[in-house]
């Protein structure tokens, strides 16, 4: 059984570890924009923003002024149990997140959104948000936090079927040249595009893909990697670079998730996960030991399970 105290001693060492460490892949992708780019002020805001994260860690401050919204993914092995249960799970991280408020410190963002209460810890009705997954198999938990910025750098259209790969394209450039024209999020970012779902489902995929994926990591399907790649290459011709200056390093990663929609409809959803990708990620054994690390992870072939049934891995199988 995982105990309560690990869970919550580790969620306050993710959330501090989010706000302050830029994660390695990231970095890697930004110190890549920076070599490569040859726009005055582009050159100069990536130039300024490496050395800012790098002030953040050596100080252990946040390494942006607006600490975004905290959020949680929590990842569970099929055999896993909490001490207290997912009530008392969901407690530890809404205690934790305050606590890290308090301590890191991170901004209050969170407010009422008609009376704009302030409980000045990022908590309230509906916050943190808690998302869950799980595998198959392992009596483990990951706990995984991020700390999204970049409030309007989100848009959604339905498009047809029939408007393919052409519209999916048309809508990305909208909604990149919309981000950075008129200031809805900070780039360079690592774009995460939902494609399919309902609409709250596709929005929860682009998300996904903005936030839990690295650097670099392509998805599974060769034909969805090929068009990852593309789009990225896309997103970095407009002549857009950083915080919209002329530039061409908008995009330094471009991911996309799908999940199967009504036949009539092809759902798109675009997030930029902005220039402070903060994620840290965790997981907690049984016997209490945690690992660090900063790739949350998510979208294992379990997560893409095509259809009804799931292949246990060959171990288990075997032995069952
Ligand atoms: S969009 Fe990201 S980098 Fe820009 S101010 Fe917000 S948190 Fe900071």
């Amino acid at each position: 059984m995982i105990p309560l105290d690990a869970i919550e001693a580790t969620a306050n060492t993710l959330m501090a570890k989010a706000a302050i460490e830029i994660p390695d892949d990231y970095l890697a992708g930004l110190r890549a924009a920076a070599d490569s780019e040859d726009g005055d002020l582009s050159s100069f805001v990536l130039h300024a923003m490496l050395e800012n994260y790098a002030a953040a860690k050596e100080d252990g401050r946040a390494m942006c002024g607006d600490t975004g919204t905290p959020r949680w993914y929590v990842k569970m092995g099929n055999e896993c149990r909490i001490e207290g249960g997912p009530v008392a799970l969901e407690a530890a991280l809404r205690r934790a997140t305050a606590q890290a408020t308090a301590d890191v410190p991170l901004r209050p963002n969170r407010v009422h959104p008609l009376w704009r209460t302030d409980h000045d810890n990022n908590v309230g009705i509906g916050a943190p948000e808690i998302e869950y997954g799980f595998e198959p198999e392992g009596e483990w938990i990951d706990l995984i936090t991020v700390h999204k910025g970049g409030l309007f750098g989100t848009d959604y259209r339905m498009l047809f079927p029939s408007d393919g790969i052409e519209g999916i394209k048309r809508f990305y450039l909208d909604s990149l040249v919309a981000f950075g024209k008129r200031g809805l999020a900070c780039q360079p970012a690592i774009i995460g595009i939902g494609l399919g779902g309902a609409k709250d489902a596709c929005m929860v995929l682009g998300k996904r893909a903005a936030c839990l994926r690295t650097v670099g990591n392509r998805n599974s399907d060769p034909r969805i990697a090929e068009l990852e790649e593309e789009l990225k290459e896309l997103g970095n011709s407009i002549g857009m670079g950083a915080m919209g200056f002329v530039g061409k390093n908008m995009v330094i990663d471009c991911n996309i998730e799908v999940g199967y929609c009504h036949t009539g409809g092809m759902q798109m959803s675009v997030h930029a996960f902005c220039l402070s990708s903060r994620r840290a990620v965790a997981r907690i054994h049984a016997d209490g030991r945690v690992e660090y690390r900063t790739d949350p992870d998510w979208f294992t072939p379990y997560q893409r399970r095509e259809t009804v049934e799931w292949d246990l891995p060959t171990s288990r199988a075997k032995s069952a």
